[in-house]
């Protein structure tokens, strides 16, 4: 029976380890696809399938990729999301018996690549693990192979808090063990569109012991071990760069869930999932890369410590002060290459000596850095002054060691100076005597035959020779030169003089070549001995690019400091950080608000399109500035320290879920009145609006009133349900406020002007003739609207009559409410005259007790339901 070759057996056995990654097998200078890889792979890279035979009777279907350009396909390859294991030869093709050996060396996934496109500059490549613990706890653990950054936290009871950590953090994979719930996998691919893999060792080792033994809690080491297991399985190498774990609690933070993170548009906008739009492009003045990344941080968690935002808060203030120190902090950090990221690539092993040269452009920076910060006589400054390490030994020595403009390449020499080394200064002193030998030979050659045009060159094949034209031949003399080429119009030859210094030469620059690289191998084994210090350097100059940024941007928007108070929000001229700044030429116009005792719940009213969710946003959106620590957009600022935002903004369907827009409503109006206490922040914009409107209103009411008696938390609400600003005579905590807008012959302005009290109606006939629907459709709509109010009915207008009111009857929603807040009206709906009829009917002395019971149960419910 036929057989697959040793070649494709061995390719099998290799594939068996690798079942959901591409294979990448290296074949002399190509990395072959093949079988169901490479029709895939085919697909996706839009390369040539071909086939080849196998040792089967049919051929084996197979695409492949230049080694020199693999790395562009790789990368194609996990921007989908897919794995690529790189199995390479592993002895010399010559040396082997039978099939040459070949291993995988490194599995690249989504959470673990190192180079490429997909690293953005500003942006963490997280890749993170769960754990499942008894009694409901996750182990989640963090780790940016780029960065070496690892964290890890115990989240407890609520699955929603892991996705909340999954989506926050941008993770690209996740490393569970392989009996995880399908259900939370399903959940977390469909939601958060990431890579799941598997490891199931947890177990501690001396190799990652040191990182996690600051750590007390088991729970927490193994969580961290997965993913410390995961990585040393898939890199197979050095991960020298990977630092202390770092613990984290999510409560020391203000929480925001993945719905209001979402809707406040914090770190992507809601439509195009970009960061143009978003807060963090809002605030984005840092000026390096670590800078970029620590601020999205902070912007995902913004803190409850007071004297920790006030620290924050006092180092902006002290920059905006300092003015020019600023500039001058801002010119120098620009300098400033990506510390956390390059000790990544060193301890990898792929930097080269213009990665070396940055460093050193880097590290040159820092004594003027360490100066000015040292002067600004601030504690926070002097806190970020005595971390800073200067690292001078490692400057001198990449001063000293690499030349200016160094190859890309680190084997071909031309990296080292001068003066560096003493044996490559012989080499080169050789090389260089050697080469004016040989220019002084061309001269004294030229003199001696009279020959103006003869010349000394070189290639690879001959050496050096020394060429003559065809028509000057005869002047040269007979003997001295042995002929070596012929050419069209010339001829070259050699001298055994010429060929003995070329021996010389070509034997220094060979020497010269490998001591350079043996010098640079050195050199990066030492920087890599810098790497924990670099990573506190890098930790330090991003802390800095963050706190100037929020100085730069406080002082360019005109934002002011926040002052916290314990239960008081009071805003004056509040803005709209990011459609303030979108609006350019057009006047935002400011607002006012506050919130305190008796005044806790603000229940907003207003034309559509007036402005009411971009004034709930903008105080969220305040909030949190003030819980980073930077200023805000408002002429004066008081705040509480919320431990909670919640929304409940717009009408974003969540697609990838395929939740109904009614059931993300309610999905997030229950995340926020679960978890919500008295000192979160709660907004609820137009809540009701995907259901019918009795259901709506109802829902909208129940909602008002219980946030109101149990949570007692501030809160913005908006609604369109005019009827609820009835509430504020009944519950003493609620103030009715609206977007005023005026009224010039038919035509509504909008003031975006945010006044006390209900607005008078809602204009929604406005804003459809503001979109220009057909004038014929616009005064039907009047027709009808002037109908209803004068009926005060919700009931259907028949497009010719006028239907007559039966008051006793036909109750309208208006007086339905007014009867549950007690109000004196007697008339009654159909249903209610229906429960008293049959409390009329019923035979008292004819009943039980139990009976009594039962029927005064279906009475409640009747009014109920
Ligand atoms: P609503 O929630 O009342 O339907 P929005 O808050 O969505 O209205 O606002 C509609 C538009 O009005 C916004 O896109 C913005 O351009 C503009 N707008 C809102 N508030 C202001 C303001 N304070 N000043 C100027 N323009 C505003």
């Amino acid at each position: 029976m036929a057989e697959y070759t040793p070649m494709i057996k061995q390719y099998l056995t290799i594939k068996a380890d690798y079942k959901d990654a591409f294979l990448f097998f290296r074949l002399g200078d190509f990395y072959e696809m093949f079988f169901e890889d490479a029709v895939k792979a085919s697909q996706v890279l839009e390369i040539t399938l071909t086939s080849r035979e196998g040792g089967i009777d049919e051929r084996i279907p197979m695409c492949g990729v230049p080694y020199h350009a693999a790395s562009g396909y790789i990368e194609q390859l996990v921007n989908h999301g897919y794995k690529v294991a790189i199995c390479e030869q592993t002895e010399d093709p010559r040396q082997a018996k039978g099939v040459v050996k070949r291993e995988v060396v490194q599995l690249i996934t989504p959470g673990t690549v190192m180079e490429g496109k997909a690293l953005l500059e500003k942006e963490n490549n997280f890749l993170a693990s769960i754990s499942t613990f008894p009694e409901g706890v996750y182990g989640f653990a963090l780790t940016d192979l780029t960065t070496g950054e690892n964290r890890v936290s115990l989240l407890s009871g609520n699955f929603e808090e892991v996705i909340g950590e999954i989506y926050a953090n941008g993770v690209k994979e996740v490393v569970v063990q392989s009996d995880f719930e399908d259900e939370l996998k399903k959940s977390i691919v469909e939601r958060c569109n990431v890579t799941i893999s598997y490891e199931n060792n947890n177990t501690i080792n001396e190799e990652f012991s040191k990182l996690v033994n600051h750590l007390d809690d088991e729970r927490l080491v193994q969580s961290f071990g997965r993913l410390f297991h995961y990585l040393n399985k898939t890199q197979k190498r050095s991960l020298a760069h990977l630092q202390p774990v770092r613990l984290y609690n999510v409560n020391q933070y203000m929480k925001i869930d993945i719905y209001s993170k979402r809707n406040l548009e914090l770190t992507e906008t809601i439509r195009s999932k970009g960061k143009k739009g978003s807060l963090l492009w809002l605030l984005d003045q840092t000026v390096t890369a670590m800078g970029g990344r620590l601020l999205k941080q902070w912007i995902d968690r913004p803190l409850l410590n007071r004297d920790e935002i006030d620290a924050r808060l006092n180092m902006v203030q002290t920059f905006i002060d300092q003015y020019f120190e600023r500039l001058e902090l801002r010119d120098l950090l620009k300098e400033v290459y990506d510390l956390e990221r390059l000790a990544g690539r060193v301890a990898y092993g792929n930097v080269n000596a213009r990665d070396l040269l940055q460093l050193k452009k880097s590290l040159e920076q820092l004594p003027s850095i360490y100066k000015i910060v040292s002067e600004l006589k601030h504690p926070y400054a002097e806190d970020l002054s005595k971390r800073m390490d200067l690292c001078d030994a490692l400057t001198d020595l990449l001063q000293r060691s690499i030349k200016e403009s160094p190859p890309l390449s680190v084997k071909e020499g031309d990296i080292i100076k001068d003066g560096f080394n003493e044996t490559l200064d012989q080499y080169r002193d050789a090389s260089r005597n050697g080469k004016t030998w040989i220019a002084a030979l061309e001269k004294q050659e030229r003199e001696r035959t009279g020959i103006k045009s003869l010349k000394i060159g070189y290639n690879r094949i001959f050496g050096y020779y020394i060429e003559v034209t065809r028509a000057n031949l005869n002047l040269l003399p007979e003997g001295l030169y042995e002929r070596k080429q012929t050419l069209a119009n010339a001829e070259r030859f050699i001298t055994p003089e010429l060929k003995e210094k070329e021996t010389l030469i070509l034997e220094a620059e060979e020497k010269i070549v490998q001591l350079e690289y043996d010098i640079f191998i050195d050199i990066r084994e030492q920087v890599k001995g810098y790497i924990p210090r670099l990573q506190t350097l890098a930790k330090v100059i991003s802390e800095l690019d963050v706190l100037q940024c929020f100085a730069t941007i406080s002082e360019e928007r005109h934002y002011c400091r926040p002052i916290f108070s314990s239960n008081k929000l009071f805003l004056k001229d509040g803005r709209h950080p990011v459609v303030e700044k979108v609006m350019q030429a057009q006047e935002y116009v400011p607002n006012d608000c506050l919130l305190e005792e008796g005044r806790k719940l603000l229940l907003i009213t207003g034309p559509n399109m007036s402005g009411k969710s971009t004034y709930m946003r903008q105080i969220a959106l305040t909030a949190i500035l003030a819980q980073i620590g930077c200023f805000v957009p408002a002429s004066e600022a008081v705040l509480p320290i919320y431990d909670q935002v919640f929304t409940r903004i717009g009408a974003a369907d969540d697609l990838i879920s395929g939740q109904s827009t009614f059931m993300v409503e309610m999905l997030e109006a229950k995340n926020a009145i679960v978890n919500a206490t008295s000192n979160s922040l709660l907004l609820f914009d137009e809540i009701g609006r995907g259901t019918s409107t009795y259901d709506g209103m109802a829902l909208a009411q129940a909602i008002i009133e219980y946030i109101h008696e149990h949570i007692s938390a501030h809160t913005l609400f908006s609604t369109h349900y005019h009827e609820l600003t009835d509430l504020e005579a009944e519950l003493p905590n609620l103030v009715n406020v609206h977007v005023s807008a005026i009224e010039e012959n038919d035509n509504v302005v909008f003031l975006h002007k945010i006044k006390e009290g209900a607005a008078d109606k809602s204009y929604g006939i406005h804003v459809a003739q503001l979109a220009e629907l057909p004038t014929i459709l616009i005064n039907r709509a009047r027709d009808i609207l002037d109908k209803l109010e004068q009926n005060n009915s919700q009931d259907y207008v028949p497009n010719d009559t006028t239907k007559k009111q039966n008051a006793n009857v036909q109750l309208s929603f208006f007086e339905e409410s007014k009867i549950s807040y007690g109000n004196e009206n007697k008339s009654l709906s159909n249903k209610d005259r229906a429960i008293l009829d049959g409390i009329k009917e019923i035979d008292i002395l004819g009943l039980t007790p139990l009976d009594a019971i039962n029927k005064l149960y279906e009475i409640q419910k009747q009014l109920k339901g």
